[in-house]
């Protein structure tokens, strides 16, 4: 898939993305010739992408308006490869496993474990990659519970600038070479699955 947005932060520690609701994305669908393709989708709700260099997640905060009032909704752990980047922006791939948190972190829980057991146990991530993964997540996991860094950084009443436009896609989104994980031969056994 592909995101456009808007760089908020870029530090040695953190990586801010903004995603402004109604901004047209990539996701997969189906083209016209009744295939799997990428196609434009609408991107619903406001969104901050926080990344960290090395790391193995992104935290998404998503914020709604309910009865006209704009709240954080709740934060989003999402497991993936360390981002690496590119010409035009910043490559990644989901590794499936995700945690859900509570907006004001009195709880979390995981989302889609099963579907990422199911990958191990098919095959497609090697055992000693899921059990690197799995650590990874805890110590997340065990970050919200401390509500620790970033958790208590103010990401939460972050607001956008109401100036900014809303943003685009590079027109090189599908043509640009993407840089690949160092250490996907390692992690998936099978890389065309
Ligand atoms: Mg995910």
């Amino acid at each position: 898939m592909a995101w456009p947005f808007t760089v908020v932060a870029d530090t040695d520690d953190v990586v801010a993305l903004f995603i402004p609701a109604g901004s047209t994305y990539k996701r997969w669908g189906t083209g016209s010739d009744g295939k799997r393709a990428l196609v434009d989708g609408a991107w619903r709700d406001d969104v901050l992408r926080l990344m960290f260099p090395g790391c193995g997640y992104s935290i998404w905060l998503f914020w709604r308006i309910v009865d006209g009032v704009r709240g954080l909704a709740y934060y989003y752990v999402n497991m993936e490869e360390p981002f690496r980047r590119s010409e035009i922006g910043f490559d990644t791939n989901d590794h499936m496993l995700d945690i859900v948190v509570e907006a004001d972190l009195s709880a979390w829980r995981w989302k889609d474990a099963e579907e990422f057991e199911a990958r191990v146990t098919g095959g497609i991530y090697g055992a000693e990659f899921a059990q690197e993964l799995r650590a990874e997540a805890e110590t997340v996991a065990a970050l919200i519970e401390r509500r620790a860094s970033p958790f208590c950084d103010g990401w939460d009443t972050w607001m956008p600038n109401p100036a900014w436009a809303t943003p685009c896609l590079s027109e090189q989104w599908d043509t640009a070479i993407p840089v690949t994980w160092p250490r996907a031969a390692w992690a998936y056994r099978d890389t065309s699955r």
